[in-house]
């Protein structure tokens, strides 16, 4: 057995529908990001959206049939995916129908003036989606980003120390639970609330790893490239056989 077959807790983050249940059945409320009021009990469920609205989509259904609300956060700029495509944009649109809080995922660092950056973004979002922006998460934020604390241009954001260091801040960042599995944390043995940040692509995605999801994952994004050359240029149906 190659070390890339074995199952440790570590790597193996299991089954999403299993994970959520796991804090129903502790008594875990969810909320949303202003919303959340106790420091025990609740749960803050954030979704970064680094790759892909159809997997997005799909947490978003094991949610809502669990009665889970969660915040979605979108890239506006990202080479993964577009929300103003037309199929993006309907996944997006689908998630808020689902009951959940749509908003930015945003990057800082492409930015000389992030809060004039930020404005942009947000003028363009809520154009988009008809939908006021009221929190954003960040994406890769650096050191300087993860200790700022102030709002940006007028608008929390997720690292906030009232997010990341007054309550538990569990991530699956990497596809691992790299700090320890949420459920083997003290604070949940506690019934502490916990800000819970989910990366769909580590749960949709089958496998026994993470590097094995991503294996997966990027096969799978090529052969849609693949059709989406093959519908959108007619040239290209020639080659397409000798690429298979
Ligand atoms: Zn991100």
């Amino acid at each position: 057995m190659n070390n890339q077959t074995i199952l440790s807790p570590a790597t193996y983050l299991g089954d999403y529908r299993e994970l959520l249940q796991g804090f129903l059945d502790e008594g875990y409320a969810f909320r949303f990001f202003g919303e959340q009021e106790k420091q025990e009990g609740e749960v803050i469920l954030r979704h970064d959206i680094d790759f892909d609205t159809h997997m997005a989509l799909k947490t978003a259904q094991i949610e809502t049939d669990l009665g889970i609300q969660a915040t979605y956060f979108f890239l506006l700029r990202s080479n993964f995916y577009n929300i103003f495509s037309a199929r993006d944009f309907d996944q997006v649109l689908a998630i808020r129908e689902l009951g959940h809080k749509i908003s930015i995922h945003f990057d800082p660092l492409i930015y000389q003036d992030f809060h004039q950056g930020l404005s942009q973004e947000i003028e363009i979002f809520e154009r988009l989606f008809k939908e006021k922006v009221d929190i954003i998460s960040l994406h890769r934020p650096n050191e300087f980003f993860q200790t700022y604390d102030a709002p940006i241009h007028g608008v929390e954001h997720t690292y906030q120390s009232k997010y990341f260091k007054e309550i538990k801040y569990i991530s699956d960042s990497t596809g691992v639970f790299r700090f320890g599995h949420p459920f083997d944390s003290e604070e949940f043995a506690q019934g502490k609330s916990i800000h819970l940040l989910i990366h769909p692509v580590w749960w949709v995605m089958q496998g026994v790893s993470n590097l094995d999801k991503l294996r997966k994952y990027y096969e799978q994004r090529k052969e849609d490239l693949k059709m989406d050359f093959y519908n959108n240029c007619i040239p290209f149906r020639q080659i397409y056989e000798k690429i298979r």
